[in-house]
């Protein structure tokens, strides 16, 4: 019995988990439900909500035990330097790194999401994933279809550490991150930013609505030395492999991206 109750509030957990990335906070409830989602919504601490009442300038990144070897670097020595980083409580909870992949020529496009969920102890995912393997494979048709190649797009994630499904990170661990973030954005400089998903759009652009009033619009990113890129939030390929109703949206969100890109 206890057992069973356990699998259901994990089933609850994953749902609403999943409706929180992509933005979905209204629901056709009674009563009852209603008073129950919202009790469960306080518990969960919404890890957006936090996000967006950080200050607008990012903070620096507290470095305990890596010392950098420039403010800046290639996203390669970046890449290198979240290898060993332990600034945040996270690192003793990673099961691998997804500094991000991609690039190699001039980055037209840079992708965001949120972190890498890794199932399974015994399921690691290959080095190479960013988002996940099945949605590593979904986003590399999205791009094939906006004909863009591996070499001008450059994928990471808000965290850097990939940690198992059981851990919610927070806040505070995207705050840890996010000079990391700050810094292979102006390393790619692409000309276009797509974050997927809540907590990306959240963490860069600081506004509170949800993805689904966000998404398919080009909006400002102002990096902390001035630097202006457009960014147009969408959903990750994690929400839409659940979603698949949500590709069709999706789609006219990518749609946008290659006319932006190639000026069609
Ligand atoms: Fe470092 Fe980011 Fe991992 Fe925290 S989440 S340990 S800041 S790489």
């Amino acid at each position: 019995m206890e057992e069973e109750l356990l699998q259901f509030l994990h089933d609850i957990r994953s749902v609403l988990r999943c409706h929180q990335v992509g933005s979905i906070g209204d629901y056709p409830a009674s009563p009852e439900l209603s008073d129950f989602l919202a009790r469960c919504e306080q518990k969960t601490s919404s890890v957006a909500e936090k996000i967006a009442s950080l200050p607008k300038k990012v903070k620096e990144t507290r470095v305990t035990s890596v010392r950098r070897k420039s403010d800046q670097g290639s996203l390669a020595e970046i890449a290198e330097e979240v290898g060993l980083c332990k600034s945040c409580g996270l690192a003793g909870q990673r099961k691998c790194v997804a500094p991000g992949k991609g690039g190699g020529g001039t980055i037209r496009l840079l992708l965001i999401g949120h972190w890498l969920s890794v199932p399974e102890p015994a399921s690691i995912p290959a080095a190479e994933t960013v988002f996940g393997t099945q949605e590593d494979q979904m986003l590399e048709r999205m791009l094939a279809a906006i004909h863009l190649t591996p070499e001008e797009v450059f994928v990471t994630n808000v965290i850097k550490c990939g940690v198992g499904p059981e851990i919610q990170p927070q806040a505070e661990h995207i705050d840890a991150c996010s000079s990391y973030l700050q810094r292979q954005i102006k390393a790619a400089a692409p000309e276009l930013i797509c974050t997927m998903g809540m907590v990306a759009t959240r963490a860069l652009l600081r506004l509170s609505q949800p993805l689904s009033r966000l998404r398919g619009r080009f909006y400002m990113y102002q990096g902390a030395d001035g630097q202006e890129i457009p960014l147009l939030p969408t959903f990750h390929p994690s929400y839409l492999l659940q979603n698949p109703e949500m590709k069709k949206a999706t789609w006219l969100d990518l749609q946008a991206l290659e006319k932006r890109i190639f000026q069609k």
